[in-house]
């Protein structure tokens, strides 16, 4: 029986209700009133149902599927304004015993060598980010307690922050690793992480059940109900994300957003990010035997779906997308970019591309991608301030809701974008930047907090960093 306050799985993704939900929107998907409706609420920026949502994913008409772009790109100019946060992925070791069917990590996979990053190694691979100018990464390790018990991942971000090379810090460091218990969560707050990212890679239990034939992943409730946990343990800033290309694309949307509803419902705070990606090529995969496969256009679709039904949540694309889709998603929704990355352990020393996840589609280094960004009037941020600041969870939402966050993001946006000038641009970049920098100071609306960032922008041409509203 659905229920967004279950702790239960099967009962706040309820199978039926999204079947349910499905027909629903296949019977309204034509429905002009109806249709107008929601989107009208939607442009109320409160967010909609996941039965709302899907009857606009499902909408054939093609006026109200312009609106739905137009809305999407509305409500990304307004929360999220011209800024891309900028992150990088650190693949810590591939040893997993898990069979997940569509990973080149699974546990039988005897072609691909196994790798597990020594603390040193971890030092140079962090040293390596920082000197590209990131600032922000997403920690990967496959699930193997022997290999990877909690205590290296745990000792790896003690590493991690703990390296400060030439003007370089990584002052926020996201995990993504295996569901875990209460205990194990608690620690990796104590270590100091930002959000807790952990795809549910689909939300069809039969399906997830066949995917994940072995190991302690093949738990479907385990896994389903792994951020309740993480909220239990007091990590506020819970990722979800859906592997797009194993199941139905709709039935996923309407399972990511049930998950949302159910943290909201029973947390009083949404997730802190939807990440969205799509099966790829990699070593051992063809994603050609997964027939769920979307078009470039039905993305697009999704993306503008998940932007207009929950406003707050940012949105994370990588490099498995080409930088034309980029491009594409940037404008319906997508709040944060990987760049410059490397899809396998030891990826950033030294290149060993049989060792990696996944295939990627942008190959461009950091300063390539910065570049583009800016040259498409974009501002790439390397901002961590909330995280530093205690602002996570209800404490983020809230003043997300009230528009207030907007004061903040713009000016650490440039400071954070002025010492990646300073240290790591190419020549070419960092005159782009500079411009950008000077043309984006008048979209600052107080007068105080101009005069603040003109003086730390000053300040952090004379040498000094770190720096934040
Ligand atoms: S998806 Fe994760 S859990 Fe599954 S095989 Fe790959 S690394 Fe292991
Ligand atoms: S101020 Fe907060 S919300 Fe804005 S970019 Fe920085 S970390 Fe993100």
């Amino acid at each position: 029986m659905y229920n967004p306050r279950s702790p239960k799985a099967e009962e706040f993704i309820d199978h039926q209700e999204i079947l349910d939900t499905l027909a629903y929107a296949d019977a309204n998907c034509g429905n002009a009133a109806l249709i107008d409706a929601i989107l009208d609420k939607a442009e109320q920026r409160k967010g909609l149902t996941h039965r709302e949502a899907s009857v606009l994913l499902a909408c054939r008409l093609e006026d109200r599927n312009q609106r739905l772009y137009a809305l999407a790109k509305q409500i990304k100019a307004d929360f999220y304004g011209d800024r891309i946060v900028m992150f990088a992925p650190l693949y810590l070791s591939n040893y997993c015993v898990n069979g997940c069917l569509y990973c080149p990590y699974h546990k039988k996979n005897t072609h691909i060598p196994r790798k597990k990053l020594t603390q040193e190694e971890i030092r140079q691979e962090v040293i390596a980010l920082q000197d590209m100018g990131h600032k922000r990464l997403a920690l990967e390790a496959g699930e193997d307690p022997v290999n990877n018990p909690l205590e290296y991942i745990l000792e790896s971000i003690q590493t991690i922050y703990s390296i400060h090379h030439k003007n370089g810090a990584i002052r926020r460091v996201n995990v993504n690793i295996a569901a875990t218990t209460v205990e194990n969560y608690r620690r990796l707050k104590e270590a100091g992480i930002g959000t807790y990212i952990l795809f549910q890679e689909t939300y069809h239990k039969e399906s997830y059940e066949k995917l994940h034939p072995t190991g302690p992943k093949s738990n479907y409730a385990y896994h389903t109900e792994a951020h309740d946990r993480a909220m239990e343990a007091g990590i506020d800033d819970v990722g979800l994300g859906v592997l797009f290309g194993l199941e139905l694309y709709r039935y996923e949307f309407a399972g990511l957003l049930m998950h949302a509803e159910h943290l909201e419902a029973v947390y009083g705070v949404g997730p802190h990010t939807i990440s969205v990606p799509r099966i790829c090529p990699a070593e051992d995969i063809d994603p050609e035997e997964f027939d769920n496969g979307i078009s470039e256009d039905t993305f697009a679709k999704l993306v503008a779906c998940i932007r207009v039904a929950v406003p707050y949540t940012g949105m994370i694309v990588s490099t498995r997308e080409s930088p034309a889709v980029r491009e594409r998603l940037l404008e319906l929704g997508v709040s944060q970019l990987s760049g410059g990355s490397r899809t396998s352990v030891g990826g950033y020393t030294q290149p060993e591309e049989e060792t990696a996840q996944f295939d990627l589609s942008d190959r461009r280094t950091l300063d390539e991608v910065v570049r583009w960004l800016m040259e498409r009037g974009k501002i790439p941020s390397f901002c961590t301030a909330c995280y530093r600041e205690g602002r996570t969870g209800d404490r983020f939402m809230a003043l997300c809701k009230s528009g207030q966050i907007n004061n903040c993001c713009l000016p650490n946006a440039l400071m954070t974008l002025k010492e990646y000038l300073l240290d790591y641009a190419s020549e070419e970049t960092r005159t782009v930047g500079e411009a950008l920098i000077a043309a984006q100071l008048s979209n600052i609306p107080r007068e105080k907090t101009r005069s603040i960032l003109l003086e730390r922008l000053s300040q952090i041409e004379a040498g000094n960093r770190d720096f934040r509203f």
